[in-house]
């Protein structure tokens, strides 16, 4: 352990994305407790800093894609866009940063490598790869559920001699691929969105494709004057309504069944979704959607057979074509004109299932039947998801227990929020709570809210320090388990569940039982004492 201690703090907060930042305002401005906040990245946005891929762009709406703890704030700042790019959420998150004085709590370039929980003054010290130690009361792990990249399992990566370019670790700079050859690996919601911009400017570009994957277009577009007035004189009907929502975002009740509905009705709905960018208005149209195969089958050959339409070639058509799994169980990807760039004379698809890669080469690829060369290559091969980031510090809590093994078998918490035996550590939207499965910051302000208060009322009992139980940790796990069995969820291959990453423990992660539904369990927890937990 480094020595000695450098600064000693009621919280250290980790990470300076949407949920760092609001922690450090929250505990800091409304609390008044000391925080010390410490960020990888030389800049604040966390997925939004990295993330800098061309397309790069949220796929829920930029008014609801936005902090509401401030009304001054929601009504000041103007999105320009339905849905909102990356480079504007990052000057937001710079602009929020700015307005709130966040930055002179917040230490950048600063990666957190350990975190102990000391048992006998219940605190925990911080070490960073700045050779910083931090004692601090709380604990508060704000890195985000999609921040570590999962390793590229293909075998040469490493011998490609041309440059090659990670979404999540895009250059600052613009990467000018005019009159190069380009592949691009991984067609999830990052290759979706990346490979019309890269098709657009590669004098050749090549998709390998491993797993088709259903597209619905964003119809994203310029936001006029009487669309931002629009958003801004509902902003607070809508925030309340978010909360109570299903997924974070306000939408019509599902009807009961697809299979029960008319053919008509049904294809009308779907219809709907896709010519409006309402990916919602398809995905949660009918309850059964993830409940049964069949109703989900309905959605799923509307979007099928709307690649047949836009695809000019049926062979690439067909290639594009998603079969081996049921809509949305996979995180079905939302984005403007990715089949039509198969239209392109310069851009061509190979079907990996088909025709495997043997090995990156020095100068290109290999499948087991051509060899291709490349001036560059792109992987947005996807994240060791909802726990690497966590996994990748050494947080130790009771009796030194390293917190990676005790996930050795898959995820653990209460709520989502709270591990048993690592008293005084918040896991901003960690496994267990709804997290991915609804809009973020919805459910970052859900629990930075919760934790504030969680802390307020330690103070006010005069406790050191509050732990959950194993046993509510043990039901909450039963819980997450119960709602998901039962649902096609348990049937892909998918991030949700570790199967995009050799090795990992297959457990399905997100809690997927609504946010509105989350937020009244949380908040029955707090008003009962913090049932559940132990004050320490
Ligand atoms: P992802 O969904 O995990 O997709 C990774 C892609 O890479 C998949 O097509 C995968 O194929 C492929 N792949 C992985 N390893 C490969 C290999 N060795 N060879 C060939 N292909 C390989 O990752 P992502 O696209 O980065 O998206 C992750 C999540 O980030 C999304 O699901 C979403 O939650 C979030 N995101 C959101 C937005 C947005 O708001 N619009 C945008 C981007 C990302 P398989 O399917 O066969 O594994």
């Amino acid at each position: 352990m480094n020595e000695p201690i450098s600064e000693s703090v009621d919280v250290v907060i980790i990470g300076a994305g949407f949920s760092g930042l609001y922690s450090i305002w929250k505990l800091r401005d409304q609390l008044g407790l000391s925080v010390r906040a410490f960020e990888a990245g030389d800049g604040v946005g966390g997925t939004w800093y990295w993330n800098r891929y061309p397309g790069a762009r949220c796929d829920v709406e930029s008014y609801g894609y936005s902090f509401s703890f401030d009304p001054e704030l929601e009504q000041e700042w103007v999105w320009t866009e339905r849905f909102p790019p990356q480079r504007e959420i990052e000057a937001y998150l710079n602009h929020v940063a700015d307005r709130y004085d966040l930055r002179r709590d917040l230490e950048l370039e600063t990666r957190v490598t350990a975190a102990t929980f000391d048992e006998e003054t219940a605190r925990w010290t911080v070490e960073t790869d700045t050779n910083k130690t931090v004692n601090a009361r709380f604990l508060v792990t704000a890195v985000g559920c999609l921040s570590k990249p999962k390793d590229i399992d293909i075998e040469g990566v490493d011998s490609f001699e041309g440059p090659t370019y990670r979404t999540y670790e895009w250059p600052k700079e613009e990467v000018d691929f005019s009159g190069m050859r380009v592949a691009v690996f991984g067609t999830g919601s990052t290759g979706i969105q990346a490979i019309p911009e890269i098709g657009k400017k590669a004098a050749h570009l090549t998709v390998f494709q491993r797993t088709a994957n259903y597209n619905v277009p964003a119809r994203n577009h310029v936001l006029t004057p009487e669309e931002i007035a629009e958003w801004k004189s509902n902003y607070r009907e809508y925030r309340q309504a978010a909360a109570v929502s299903g997924a974070g975002v306000p939408l019509p009740d599902p009807k009961p069944s697809a299979l029960a509905a008319p053919k008509e009705e049904r294809d009308a709905a779907y219809q709907y979704g896709w010519d409006t960018g309402h990916i919602p208005t398809i995905l949660f149209s009918y309850a059964d959607m993830l409940a049964s195969k069949e109703a989900n089958e309905t959605a799923a050959q509307f979007i099928r057979d709307q690649i047949a339409t836009i695809v000019e070639d049926p062979e690439t058509a067909q290639m594009l074509t998603p079969t081996d799994h049921a809509y949305g169980t996979k995180r079905p990807p939302q984005g403007d004109d990715y089949y039509e760039t198969f239209n392109r004379e310069n851009v061509r698809l190979v079907d990996l299932r088909k025709t495997p890669v043997e090995r990156i080469t020095p100068s290109g690829v290999d499948t087991i039947d051509e060899s291709f060369e490349f001036d560059a290559i792109v992987f947005a091969t996807g994240f060791d998801a909802m726990v690497g980031a966590l996994n990748a510090i050494d947080i130790r809590g009771r009796d030194g227990a390293l917190l990676r093994d005790v996930w050795r078998d898959g995820p653990e918490s209460y709520l989502g929020i709270s591990v048993a035996g690592f008293p005084n550590m918040f896991t901003i939207t960690g496994p267990g709570s709804p997290s991915v499965f609804s809009n973020m910051v919805v459910s970052i302000e859900q629990h930075v809210d919760w934790i504030g208060d969680c802390i307020a009322f330690l103070g006010d009992r005069g406790a050191s320090g509050i732990e959950a139980t194993v046993a509510a940790q043990d039901e909450w796990v039963q819980h997450v388990r119960e709602i998901t069995e039962g649902t096609l969820h348990t049937e892909a291959e998918s991030w949700y569940s570790g199967s995009n990453v050799p090795g990992k423990p297959r457990v399905f992660m997100p809690y997927i039982g609504g946010v509105g539904a989350y937020r009244i369990k949380c908040d029955e927890v707090a008003a009962g004492g913090y049932e559940g937990f132990e004050l320490i």
